[in-house]
């Protein structure tokens, strides 16, 4: 009898990619590391490049095990009693700890000097790369700080709490614990975008104002990372909609009155628990004015548009990484795929868009330090409105193109594009969908005309480098004045105020073959719909080369 060949004989595995791993995300990112140094963090070099080591291997298998084993909710204990806690797979809690040991969350508070918000968004465009779920409560935490100071007293109490760099998971209350983290919870059913129609009520226990203790009896659609150890939400009172800070635990040490309904099946940010909550005559205090609870909790939300714009530039670089480091090594009909002109136009593309998100998520992370030391918020408070719209906007068609580089493979878990997918919608709903952020920005120019000229004052700093610019520019100050249908024009509005801050940018810091290719298929309509459709005779192999992580 003849004998059977070995399996492996069946054929030899060649022309696959190797794993893009093991690899330094910060000092692999020439755009990051530029930027480091420009935005005025360049004393935080090591500790990106620590983080970019540690991040670039182990955290992206932390990343598939704590979305593919999903948060679990345990309403009750064994005997009955309540207890409303969530299991997460211990690959989150790694995560998480990384997060927080690299003061991801705090670091500007730990650490307030020029370039701390920078160096933090450095960090966190790095770490979420490997997984993005759990930036979801690392934001939050972060945010919280400005808003609770609103309420010295209260601040004095939690922010060493928060922003303490030890992570513990235990659910405790917050005295006992060496770290707690901060969760926000606005929206309700009727209304999410309009906070206003909430009809959670607060009722208060002792005193009135500020700092006093309230009842809440209501109930939160959305609440994410329900394991936070407190939360900054909105309630009414008889003189309108204020804010409160509500612990999971009361100061006598049994639990509050928060209870978990259930957890959401979402389409992705798997690894991140997101809720329905009830309170039930819970226990808060109030934090800032009583029935300016939107102007206080706004801090807050200004710092988590922030990390929306640094979680989908961050998306979008580890998403070209992936594309361009399959292209280098994948040959089709005899050429390898990063050699062939149509791949090379699609490549150069996404890279552009890519270089273009990151350059600018690192100058509004600086308007925040800026804003630090003089007080001035006019740039950022527009920047951030204009910034969040479009950075957030570009991540979801990119991804499926970069997705697409990848052929089949792409499409198939393993290869971490199908994560980076589903997860690319979700900060363009997060803190102000697409439309509310346009008319955000279109109230912030009525109100606020001193954050147009901030705006229109750093674009122009790039004036007289580029014609195509300059007319672009002159172009968006024209429609400006025009305010006919102003709501029904606003989305072209902003994605154009988008672009002329991210050309600027571009054309006196960026790198000059990109600046130009940008200019001309941005601003010069040189340009399809769809990635991919750059002018013949741009530099595609310089383009492509800058973003290739060389591992
Ligand atoms: C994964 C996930 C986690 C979340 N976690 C939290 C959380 O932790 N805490 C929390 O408070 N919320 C959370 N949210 C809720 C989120 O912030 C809201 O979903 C978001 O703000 C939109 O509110 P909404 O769902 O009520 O939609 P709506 O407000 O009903 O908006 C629906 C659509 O209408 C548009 N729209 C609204 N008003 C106008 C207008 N005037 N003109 C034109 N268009 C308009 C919006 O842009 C949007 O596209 C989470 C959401 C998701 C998906």
């Amino acid at each position: 009898m003849s004998e059977l060949p070995p399996a492996h004989r069946t054929h030899e595995v060649t022309n696959q990619a190797p794993p893009l791993e093991g690899y330094n995300i910060f000092a692999q990112d020439r755009v990051l590391v530029d930027a480091l140094e420009r935005e005025g963090a360049g004393w935080a070099r090591e500790r990106c490049a620590r983080l970019g080591e540690i991040a670039g291997g182990e955290p992206f298998q932390w990343g598939a095990l704590a979305n593919a084993h999903t948060p679990v909710l345990r309403t009750h204990d064994r005997y009955g009693n309540r207890i409303d806690e969530v299991e997460y797979h211990p690959a989150w809690h790694s995560l998480m700890r990384l997060a927080v040991e690299h003061e991801l969350h705090a670091l500007p508070w730990r650490e307030p000097r020029p370039g701390a918000h920078v160096a933090r968004a450095a960090l966190f465009f790095i770490q979420s790369q490997a997984e993005a779920g759990h930036g979801c409560p690392i934001s939050m935490t972060y945010s919280s700080v400005p808003a609770l100071r609103a309420q010295p007293e209260i601040a004095a109490e939690w922010e060493p709490r928060i922003t303490s760099n030890q992570y513990d998971p235990r659910a405790l209350p917050a005295p006992q614990k060496r770290g707690v983290l901060c969760g926000m919870a606005m929206t309700e059913k009727q209304g999410g975008s309009d906070v206003r129609a909430n009809t959670t009520r607060a009722q208060a226990l002792s005193g009135r104002g500020p700092g006093a203790e309230y009842a809440l009896t209501g109930h939160k659609w959305f609440c994410s990372a329900p394991m936070c150890d407190v939360f900054l939400t909105l309630a009414y009172t008889d003189n309108g909609l204020s804010c409160f800070l509500l612990p999971r635990w009361l100061p006598d040490g049994t639990r509050n009155r928060f209870h978990i309904q259930r957890l959401k099946d979402k389409l992705g940010n798997k690894s991140n628990a997101s809720s329905e909550i009830e309170y039930d005559g819970a226990w808060a205090r109030m934090v800032g004015e009583e029935g300016h609870g939107v102007r206080t909790i706004i801090e807050m939300v200004n710092h988590t548009r922030l990390d929306c714009v640094i979680g989908s530039s961050s998306g979008m670089r580890q998403a070209v990484s992936q594309a361009v480091h399959h292209a280098a090594y994948r040959s089709a009909f005899g050429r390898r795929l990063i050699e062939q002109p149509l791949m090379q136009n699609v490549l150069a593309d996404l890279c552009i868009e890519s270089e273009a998100a990151t350059t600018v998520m690192m100058r509004l992370a600086r308007a925040y330090d800026d804003a630090e030391v003089s007080g001035n918020r006019h740039f950022s408070r527009l920047a951030t409105a204009v910034i969040k719209y479009w950075v957030c906007k570009r991540q979801p068609p990119l991804v499926a193109e970069a997705l697409e580089c990848l052929g089949g493979n792409g499409f198939v878990e393993e290869s971490i594009l199908p994560r980076l997918y589903r997860e690319a919608p979700v900060n363009g709903v997060w803190e102000g969908s697409g439309n509310v952020i346009c008319l955000d920005v279109l109230r912030a120019m009525g109100r606020e005309p001193e954050s147009v000229e901030a705006f229109f004052d750093e674009v122009d700093l790039a004036r007289g480098s580029d014609a195509r610019l300059d007319r672009f520019v002159d172009g968006v100050r024209k429609e400006l004045t025009n305010f006919d249908a102003i709501e029904t024009r606003a989305r072209h509005l902003v994605e154009r105020l988008a672009l002329a801050l991210q050309a600027s940018l571009l054309v006196r810091h960026g790198d000059p073959v990109v600046a130009d290719a940008f200019c001309a298929s941005r601003l010069a309509g040189a340009h399809g719909l769809a990635f991919g459709t750059l002018p013949a005779g741009i530099d595609f192999t310089h383009i492509i080369d800058r973003a290739r992580p060389q591992v």
